[in-house]
């Protein structure tokens, strides 16, 4: 373990974001270069846990080794800490960077002391893995004959594609947008994960073996550039990545007035105008002046107000339906499970230095847009409160609110299915394509479904898991054995 009493010894101390007031200036990263001696601590405050729950399925789902690389960070042995990292983990620079953390709400210090600083040891090790260039390519010697085609590129497509392609098969990924990475590059904001970052990968996977094919919307006819039935004919297999892009709506009276807006097209406008000319070209919603008004919370909602504020709005509200979380763990959400508390998230706190406050309104429901000639002037909400979990409206609460921008991030209800009703795949209750966990082959033969698609919407670390997972499947499948993990 790292050392023996640092968990006594030594206070968490997590590595800071930028200031919030300044880098709302640009759309740069948000994070602070790496300390490694606090990082040293910080991995010296590992307990080496008999049961390590950070790395069980209430922690990490790709079952990272993290006392392991928490002990070799700490004695200072970066390369080998790599190496453990890079055994259970294809994209450490994405979780290191945008992950929830599941595995420091696991972790057994948590009980009685802040958890050990997991995340940022990850995003370390793996930024300097690549600054030292110990992150190459690798490719396989031999190659089966075998093509597999994966249709969608987010982290589920592209874990699955890298885990075959080591396998020695031939992978192909169709991708409908113009640049490789699902919501890896334009679903989460720069400030986020750098583009830059996101690229680089996919460049190593290129160099790997990997085929991209961009701008390639498969589907059945109509406006898809691929038949879908064409390519499963040319595939020993097919992995359906897609994700779960169906966003939900809120369909209340004056919804089609102009400036109200799905988060999705607010944010992957943003970024592909910020990688095509800096935002010179144009071509995005822009916030600049305007009173903004996000409705929901979750990743979507922050990456909302951190790009609206990042634009200059004049004011901004983030309306949440649910009540404030408590400061602390509730009896029914006990560790090791995700602690469902109060969070302050980069958005958040840019928010509060811009306009001095917390932007979230809880329990609160829009109940109708408002506008003038077409175009959006604000929204009527009613506070609620909740009743066996029943929402109830509180009468005489009322109130109008100025927006001439509403950005709806109430999640998504599932994938689409252009493609999936083209080769008559079954659904699971919740309109996701259906194939059970763990096996991922769906009920067309040599079909896989993995990711947000199969499960819902999620996190990058379950598609990530999810593709390595049906990868393994699909190998399984394709030889009668495996030894993919
Ligand atoms: C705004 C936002 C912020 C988020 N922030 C975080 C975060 O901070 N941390 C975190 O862990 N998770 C976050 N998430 C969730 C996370 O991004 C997803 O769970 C994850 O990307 C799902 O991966 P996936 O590979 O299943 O699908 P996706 O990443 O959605 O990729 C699916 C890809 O399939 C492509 N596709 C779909 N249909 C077709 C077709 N017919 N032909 C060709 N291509 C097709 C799509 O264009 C897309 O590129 C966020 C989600 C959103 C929306
Ligand atoms: S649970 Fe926490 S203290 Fe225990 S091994 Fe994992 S990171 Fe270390």
């Amino acid at each position: 373990m790292g050392k023996l009493t640092g968990f006594k010894e030594f206070q968490r101390q997590a590595a800071p974001y930028r200031d919030g007031s300044s880098r709302i200036l640009d759309f740069g990263e948000i994070y602070t270069s790496h300390d490694e001696q606090r990082l040293r601590t910080q991995g010296a405050r590992c307990m080496d846990c008999g049961v390590p729950f950070c790395q069980s399925l209430d922690g990490c789902p790709i079952h990272n080794l993290i006392p392991e690389w928490n002990d070799l960070v700490y004695r200072g042995q970066w390369r080998e800490a790599l190496d453990r990292l890079q055994q259970t983990n294809n994209f450490p620079e994405f979780t290191g960077r945008v992950c929830p953390a599941p595995c420091e709400g696991a972790c057994v210090l948590g009980i009685t002391d802040p958890a050990v600083t997991i995340k940022n040891i990850e995003m370390a090790i793996i930024d300097r893995g690549f600054d030292e260039h110990w992150v190459v390519p690798h490719i396989p010697k031999q190659r089966s004959g075998l093509h597999i085609t994966v249709i969608g590129s987010g982290p589920a497509g592209l874990a699955a594609a890298a885990q075959l392609n080591s396998a020695g098969h031939h992978v192909t990924v169709y991708e409908r947008a113009d640049r490789v990475g699902g919501l890896l590059m334009y679903g989460i904001p720069n400030m986020k994960l750098d583009k830059g970052i996101v690229e680089r990968r996919v460049n190593l996977l290129r160099e790997e073996g990997i085929e991209f094919v961009v701008n390639a919307k498969i589907g059945d006819g109509g406006d898809a550039s691929v038949d879908i039935r064409r390519l499963l004919e040319h595939s020993d297999a097919l992995l359906l990545a897609t994700g779960a892009t169906t966003p939900r709506d809120l369909p209340i009276p004056g919804r089609n007035l102009d400036g109200i807006h799905f988060a999705m097209e607010f944010l992957s406008a943003n970024t592909k105008s910020l990688l095509d000319s800096n935002l010179q070209d144009g071509r995005f919603l822009s916030a600049k002046d305007k009173d903004v008004i996000v409705i929901g919370g979750g990743d979507t909602g922050t990456d909302c107000l951190g790009t609206s504020l990042r634009h200059q709005c004049r004011s901004l509200v983030n309306f949440e339906i649910m009540p404030q979380p408590p400061a602390t763990r509730t009896a029914d959400n006990p560790w090791p499970t995700w602690p469902r508390i109060f969070r302050v998230d980069y958005g958040h706190e840019e928010a509060a230095k811009r306009f001095g406050r917390d932007p979230r309104e809880y329990c609160i429901s829009g109940k109708e847009f408002i506008g003038k000639q077409g175009r959006l002037t604000g929204i009527c909400t009613v506070a609620i409160e909740w009743e066996g979990g029943r929402l109830q409206e509180l009468p005489g609460t009322e109130k109008v609110w100025p927006a001439d921008l509403i950005l709806l991030c109430m999640g998504f209800l599932g994938p689409e299915h252009a493609v999936s009703d083209a080769l008559g795949l079954a659904y699971d209750q919740r309109s996701n394509y259906q194939a059970d966990y763990g096996v991922y082959q769906t009920n067309i033969p040599k079909v896989f479904a993995a990711g947000d698609c199969r499960r819902g919407q999620s996190l990058v670390v379950n598609a990530i898991n999810e593709g390595r997972e049906a990868a393994r499947e699909i190998d399984r499948f394709l030889m009668g054995a495996t030894l993919l993990p």
